[in-house]
């Protein structure tokens, strides 16, 4: 088994209720059908704008959220319907990094506390030296000096703090960390220092990420294969050579032409994405980006474009857009 992690057709539908009865009178399409795998010790990006259905994506597959309907594989076992106390074990291996470390560090807990908390829910370490023996080890893997074990989450910088965030999430040596934005909230000096040190652990432990980006420049190096998601849906799916060098979807060339350095796109090309994202409750019709796509045809709107192979078998290229080949070929539409 090559992948850690497989998702397939997972759905995810949050009811609007409404009335005097409270019935349903709608529902957010927060992930709509959504099918990816991740590889042992790689990186599948996941990159979409805020409210694309990225983090719900993510604590669906920590079953933080009920899915709807579809499945998650973990190493080969179906974990979509498993029991909170069949779930418990894997917990330690699936593990989560949040975008704002602040909100997630007890203010109140010192630094020593917060490491050991792990331990304490899985009775690992039960004595004492030996658990601050591995405290110390976990901040020296994030760069962090041992004098940090008695400190509190406020007296650390944004950068620091998120180090303690990923210590906490290698203290039980995961094989897979979903890391929802854990940069965005940094100041981009510091966001190449937290990448890095993400990628260095990742080789040296062989974890797999999936790493969560509204921004495809901050997943550039970390990831080995990127999806581009759209209100719910995947609409291109690669590896990541062929998405920055290679990029089909008007949406994800949309997205590169606002790198600043990325000119892979002809200039006619270059547009900024015209509008606001639409609602999740009751998206566009058919491709759900027509809205906002200046190659939209009238068929845009009346079907949903299949997620097609453009690739090969072994480097599979997947696009969701009607005109996918003529945009392939460079034909003007
Ligand atoms: Fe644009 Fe149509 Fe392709 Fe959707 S299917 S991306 S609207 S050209
Ligand atoms: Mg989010």
């Amino acid at each position: 088994e090559m992948d850690i992690l497989r998702v397939q057709n997972l759905v995810k539908y949050f009811p609007i209720t409404g009335g005097i009865l409270g019935k349903q009178i709608a529902k957010v399409h927060a992930v709509d059908d959504v099918t990816f795998s991740v590889k042992k010790g790689k990186t599948l990006g996941l990159v979409g704008e805020s409210g694309c259905g990225k983090s719900t994506l993510g604590r669906t597959i920590l079953r933080l959220i009920e899915p709807t309907s579809g499945n998650i594989f973990f190493d080969g076992k179906d974990i979509t319907n498993i029991s909170q106390k069949q779930l418990r074990p894997l917990r330690k291996e699936i593990q989560i990094v949040f975008q704002d470390p602040f909100a997630s560090l007890n203010p109140r807990m010192s630094i020593r506390e917060i490491l050991s908390e792990p331990f304490e829910i899985h009775n690992l370490f039960p004595d004492k030296q030996e658990r601050i023996h591995k405290v110390l080890s976990l901040l020296k893997e994030v760069g962090l000096s041992p004098e940090a074990i008695d400190r509190y989450p406020h007296e650390f910088s944004g950068g620091q703090r998120q180090r303690i965030g990923i210590a906490r999430a290698l203290s039980l040596n995961p094989k897979i960390i979903i890391c929802d934005e854990p940069v965005s909230a940094l100041d981009v000096s510091i966001q190449s220092q937290i990448l890095n040190l993400m990628m260095d652990l990742r080789d040296k432990y062989h974890l797999s990420y999936i790493f969560i980006a509204h921004d495809l420049s901050v997943i550039e190096h970390i990831s080995d294969e990127v999806a581009v998601m759209y209100l719910g849906k995947i609409v291109e799916y690669t590896s990541s050579e062929n998405l920055y060098k290679h990029p089909i979807h008007p949406y994800t060339k949309a997205l590169i032409s606002s790198i600043p350095r990325h000119n892979v796109v002809e200039k006619r090309e270059h547009q900024v994405i015209q509008g606001d994202l639409p609602s999740p409750i009751d998206p566009p019709s058919g491709c759900r980006f027509h809205t906002r796509c200046p190659f939209a045809k009238e068929i845009c709107s009346k079907q949903i474009p299949e997620l097609k192979n453009l690739g090969s078998e072994i480097n599979s290229h997947l696009v969701a857009c009607h005109f996918s080949n003529e945009l392939k070929n460079n034909e003007i539409l």
